[in-house]
């Protein structure tokens, strides 16, 4: 009877392996096509230098706006396709858009603006990854220090002593690197000191606490010293309030982006929201 049940119990986490495997080719197949179809944007989101307002550069968040269903939030499909070939050929596709885009932003005048592009576990340690980044930097004619790529803890500690070696050659090719989502991760601050990163960016689950939890204000408070102090600058992500905004400041934290400074802005409309937004290459503060 025990063995019964055992394979009753093996039955059904098969059919729901089937299930998860299916969906994955299913969505794999429909992001394939939705590349070809033009489905898949960028959205921009602006990064500025705390203390002056200065625009800094952008994120670059992937946007796939399906015919039917919508649009499809990168939390929900890249999860899904990491390790697939197919993700791969996305995050190339991002490198090369978003570089196509920046050289675009220095001739409507936005001159020497940063891009940072999120890298997956996959894309990382693909060992065409410095080539094709220096191909599309000099395509489009960018200095390498524009281009700005952000690993998470994740993608880091699988392989330390790799991401470390894949780390220094990016850096020396003369592009900047950022650890994101800082502190959601298990690794420990000491593997912090060997990593070659030029920005630290705190997670937005702490920046959210830190006008009324003691903890997360400590915790952020400290991390932005701790990193300044190890030569590297901080940026603070999902800034949503002007509370949270002169906190940071007056922790001296570098940069910082969320829904306070700006949403995501959409490719299409980036030329619009800049003209009205930025006023001799500073953000304009929002009306109160
Ligand atoms: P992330 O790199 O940590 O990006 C920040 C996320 O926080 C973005 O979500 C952004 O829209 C959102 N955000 C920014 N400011 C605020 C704020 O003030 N409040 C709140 N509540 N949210 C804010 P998004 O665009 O949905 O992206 C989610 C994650 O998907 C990203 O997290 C990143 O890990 C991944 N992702 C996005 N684009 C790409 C890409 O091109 N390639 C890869 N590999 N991953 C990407
Ligand atoms: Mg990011
Ligand atoms: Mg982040
Ligand atoms: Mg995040």
């Amino acid at each position: 009877a025990a063995k019964s049940k055992q394979g009753a119990a093996y039955r059904v986490y098969e059919a729901k392996m089937n299930l998860a495997v299916m969906q994955k080719v299913e969505l794999e197949s429909e992001a394939r096509e939705a590349l070809r179809g033009n489905q898949f944007s960028l959205a921009l989101q602006p990064q500025i230098e705390m203390h002056t307002g200065k625009l800094i550069g952008f994120e670059a968040l992937l946007r796939w706006f399906h015919p039917t269903k919508g649009a499809i939030s990168p939390a929900d499909f890249i999860p899904l396709l990491e390790n697939t070939t197919f993700m791969l050929e996305l995050d190339y596709w991002v490198i090369a858009r978003a570089c196509s885009l920046t050289q675009e932003l220095g001739h409507s005048g936005y001159r020497n603006m940063k891009l940072a592009i999120n890298v997956s576990a996959g894309q990382f340690i693909d060992p065409s990854l410095p080539d094709y980044l220096q191909q599309q930097i000099q395509r489009n004619e960018l200095a390498p220090e524009q281009i700005c790529l952000e690993l998470t803890e994740t993608v880091l500690v699988s392989d330390i002593k790799r991401a470390r070696a894949i780390m220094n050659t990016i850096h020396e090719m003369g592009c900047m690197l950022a650890i994101d989502d800082f502190g959601t991760g298990y690794s420990s601050l000491s593997y912090l000191k060997s990593l070659p990163a030029d920005f630290i960016k705190i997670d937005r689950s702490f920046v959210s606490n830190i006008t009324d939890d003691a903890d997360d204000r400590n915790i952020v408070n400290s991390t932005v010293s701790m990193v300044r102090n190890m030569g590297m600058q901080v940026v603070a992500e999902g800034i949503e309030t002007q509370a949270q905004y002169d906190l940071l400041c007056e922790f001296d934290c570098d940069y910082g982006q969320g829904y306070m400074i700006s949403r995501p802005i959409p490719e299409q409309h980036i030329w619009s929201v800049l003209s009205t937004n930025v006023e001799n290459g500073y953000w304009k503060p929002p009306q109160a």
